[in-house]
């Protein structure tokens, strides 16, 4: 029997010989979920044996991760703007830089307004969900074009028990007609795949062989959903109304301009911690 020590050894270096970046922080957390611990309670634990049950699922565990499985995947789970997401190969991992727009939403609205929302690109539904905890007189719809995203949106949104305040409907942004929405929304958000297609095959082994191809890339120049999300917004958004994009690096001109040439006014870039302009905001006419 492996102790918690020798367990953690044996890992980091199997990880390492396959390239893994922080092999040791990459074992120790998850070995942690295993245990359900703190990973620095591992430190405590250094002579405690694992169980067979424990060594086997560690063992599975490690191997994907040393086949370059996302840790979260692997989890199932991870934490945005402090809410816990259930998260699988379906969804694209909800990224630390996404709680940007999260805040810019939160600081141009107020808690007290009952605020029509419409999130383009679900996903794990943490756009939504993140949304609807923080304005809790507001009401949401999300639209994604995969069934089995919704899926885990929905599971989400179980989790937080929003289901009287969002809506996930199966939608493609690029064809469906939403105009039944038509001059009734505050807010549309939306963090669409944008790497264009020659900068993704550049990506990570993490999100190239794992991540769902069709939220990372729209196989064109990057810009495909701005354009058609900033179209058709102009008649979905009340007066007034906000558009809130997150952008990838190097796209916020573009998308600047993007939405000036549909008529939005006061457009306003933000930058995200790593001062890489994330979020693109613009107000209808
Ligand atoms: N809205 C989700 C997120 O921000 C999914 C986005 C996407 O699939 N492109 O993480």
């Amino acid at each position: 029997m492996l102790t918690v020590l020798e367990s953690l050894k044996l890992s980091t270096t199997f990880l390492e010989n396959k390239g893994i970046e922080s092999a040791r922080m990459n074992a120790e957390l998850l070995l942690s979920h295993i245990l359900e611990c703190k990973r620095l309670d591992l430190y405590l634990r250094f002579d405690q044996p694992l169980k067979p049950n424990e060594t086997n699922i560690y063992r599975e565990y490690i191997s994907r991760r040393g086949n370059f499985e996302p840790f979260q995947y692997i989890v199932g789970e991870v934490e945005f703007y402090g809410l816990k997401f259930f998260v699988d190969k379906n969804v694209l991992i909800p990224r630390q830089e996404t709680e940007i727009l999260i805040e810019t939403i939160l600081e141009n609205t107020s808690k007290t307004n009952e605020l029509k929302i419409l999130d383009i690109g679900s996903g794990s539904g943490n756009i939504p969900i993140s949304l609807a905890v923080n304005l809790p007189l507001s009401k949401v719809i999300s639209i994604d074009i995969s069934a089995e995203a919704i899926s885990v949106a929905e599971k989400n949104r179980e989790l937080h028990d929003l289901k009287s305040r969002i809506g996930f409907i199966k939608a493609d942004i690029l064809i469906n007609n939403l105009e039944k929405y038509n001059n009734t929304l505050d807010i549309i958000v939306s963090n669409p795949p944008y790497v264009n297609k020659d900068e993704f095959s550049t990506l990570q082994k993490e999100i190239l062989n794992f991540e769902p191809e069709i939220a990372v890339t729209d196989f064109s120049d990057g810009l495909t959903f701005y354009k058609v999300i900033s179209e058709k917004s102009k008649s979905l958004l009340k007066e007034n109304g906000m558009l809130f994009f997150e952008v990838g690096q190097g796209q916020a001109e573009d998308v600047q301009s993007i939405m000036m040439k549909n008529g939005f006014k006061n457009i306003e870039i933000i930058k995200d911690l790593d001062r890489i302009e994330r979020v693109v905001v613009g107000t209808n006419k």
